[in-house]
């Protein structure tokens, strides 16, 4: 069954009009680089048929729900109106393979999708194309406990995988959306509430699996724990955003589960107080394995949607701290936290009791931008910003941030992890109101502009996705993009791999 490409010409440039290709290799006119074409709907649809005829009808889907769930994402800031062709469904690396030849032949734009959590329009299909949904490929392939690592194919779920190898006494520390998949996880470079203790997602990739846009297999490396053989690949494409391989295949470093944990909660009179008692605790070298913050709009979002466990908080500045290792030692980071945060005016101090209410509290912090979907007013969406600054102005910008965003009138709200320099600004607000969408847009500029001042980033977790190629290009300057670039067209001749990504051909 034919299937329109929705909205395809909305962008009206010549690389979507959807001219022809010739199908014989054209990659010997490059280095002189003209725009990619891409093929038209009738030859997509073509390609379609031949991938259901070697992969299997189970694979190929181009039922409409299917095509609307990986083109467009409630949650994401960005999103395009183009949707893909199909969704296609490896089962294996050589599925993925054979996907990419037939891609390099028709000039088929190819978007990998893991569980689509992202959050800047990443998996969106701006010029149409296949998404390789890699969620089928989702076995732990080998697990080496000796050696402190794990094989697993790329859409294996970070939950998942914790629970199935928990009795190992190890764990992947590394904690986005709780649905997201490993691959999708290397391809953000993606951290989490745990990032302060253990860093983000590219310090626990070992090697990695790759299918280059040729349909080629390489792996990166292999699994000692250290090498300095060669050039780090494992670098290039972790935080490539599906834009130079598609990951089939992962190994990644475990950490040891600690054998005590802790979580507190605190409240502020102000961010500023809240956001500095964090800055404090880090500066003392408190060993704190994770240190997030809610501003008052936030906690109240959590009492409208029920609160933690059906208990109501205060609607406070509220710091969320955890605690880990020895039994001692949890104990004495929970007395030094308390001083400091005596220190800046904090007026509650809660330790949690148990297990049960530990977790409750942290997965209500990791479900913060579900809660806000929930309580969101009838067409409005949320626009949510994620800058992150050197530590020592975390206070500042978060100050700032939140009285620019007070002016907007909208809901607003603050939220983030602290600990490494790393917060969200969200608002609310009615894309059809174009007088809103135009505050908000210069309001939350205004904000990354000045995360760039204090030497900051344009995204610290997120990535840039389709949202915010204006702002890289802003953070890094035409020099450092050009290299971006010239590693993106040797990999990926033909531009098929998530193109409209990070920056433009
Ligand atoms: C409730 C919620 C909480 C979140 N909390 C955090 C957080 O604390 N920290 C954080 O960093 N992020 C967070 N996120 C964002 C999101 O979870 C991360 O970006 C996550 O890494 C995305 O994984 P995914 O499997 O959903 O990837 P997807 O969204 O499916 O894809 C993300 C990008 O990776 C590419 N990709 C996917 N799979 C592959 C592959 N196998 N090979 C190559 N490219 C691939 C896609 O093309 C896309 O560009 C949160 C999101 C939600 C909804």
């Amino acid at each position: 069954m034919p299937v329109p490409i929705r909205g395809l010409p909305s962008l009206g440039t010549a690389l979507l009009s959807g001219r022809n290709l010739s199908l014989q290799d054209n990659s010997q006119d490059y280095p002189h680089p003209t725009p990619p074409i891409y093929a038209d709907e009738q030859t997509m649809l073509q390609a379609v048929e031949d991938l259901r005829a070697h992969l299997g009808n189970d694979a190929v889907s181009v039922d409409q729900g299917d095509i609307e769930s990986h083109g467009y994402s409630e949650w994401s800031t960005s999103n395009s109106t183009i949707r893909p062709i199909a969704v296609i469904t490896p089962t294996c690396t050589e599925d993925v393979s054979f996907i990419a030849k037939l891609c390099t032949k028709y000039r088929i734009p190819m978007i990998p999708y893991g569980a689509g959590s992202s959050v800047e329009g990443n998996v969106s299909t701006p010029y149409s194309g296949l998404s390789i949904d890699l969620s089928q490929m989702n076995k732990i392939v080998d697990f080496h406990p000796e050696d402190m690592d794990v094989v697993v194919e790329a859409g294996v779920n970070w939950v998942e995988l914790n629970r199935e190898i928990k009795s190992s006494g190890l764990f992947l520390p590394v904690d986005p959306s709780p649905t997201a998949q490993i691959g999708g996880m290397v391809a953000t470079n993606c951290s989490g509430t745990n990032a302060m203790r253990y860093g983000t997602m590219k310090d626990w990739v070992m090697n990695l699996t790759v299918v280059l846009a040729d349909g080629s297999v390489i792996q990166t490396r292999r699994r000692p724990r250290k090498t300095s053989a060669g050039y780090n690949l494992n670098g290039i494409f972790t935080g490539s955003e599906g834009t130079l391989g598609i990951v089939t295949q992962i190994t990644l470093k475990l950490a040891v589960i600690p054998t005590h944990f802790g979580v507190a909660t605190t409240t502020f009179l102000s961010v500023k107080d809240a956001a500095g008692a964090g800055t404090a605790m880090i500066r003392q070298g408190i060993p704190l394995a994770a240190l997030e913050l809610m501003d008052d709009t936030q906690m109240e979002v959590i009492n409208r949607t029920g609160g933690i466990a059906g208990k109501l908080l205060p609607e406070k500045p509220t710091l969320f701290l955890r605690f880990s290792g020895s039994e001692r030692a949890v104990q004495e980071s929970i007395t030094q936290v308390r001083d400091i945060c005596k220190g800046f005016g904090s007026n509650s101090f809660q330790i949690a009791t148990s297990e049960k209410e530990m977790e409750n509290l942290w997965s209500a912090r990791k479900q913060a931008l579900w809660a806000m979907l929930a309580v969101r007013p009838e067409g409005t969406q949320i626009w949510s910003t994620d800058v992150a600054v050197p530590i020592s102005r975390i206070a500042e910008i978060i100050d700032y941030s939140k009285k620019q965003a007070a002016q907007l009138g909208l809901f607003s709200s603050v939220l983030g992890h602290v600990g490494d320099g790393n917060f969200h600004q969200a608002v609310m607000y009615n894309p059809d109101k174009i007088g809103e969408a135009i505050a908000v847009t210069a309001c939350l500029n205004d904000i990354i502009d000045k995360a760039l001042e204090m030497d900051g980033t344009v995204s610290g977790e997120h990535g840039i996705g389709l949202g915010k190629k204006a702002c890289l290009a802003k953070e890094l300057g035409s020099g450092t993009i050009g290299v971006m670039r010239s590693l993106k067209r040797g990999l990926d001749p033909h531009w098929i791999l998530n193109p409209g990504k990070i920056f433009d051909f």
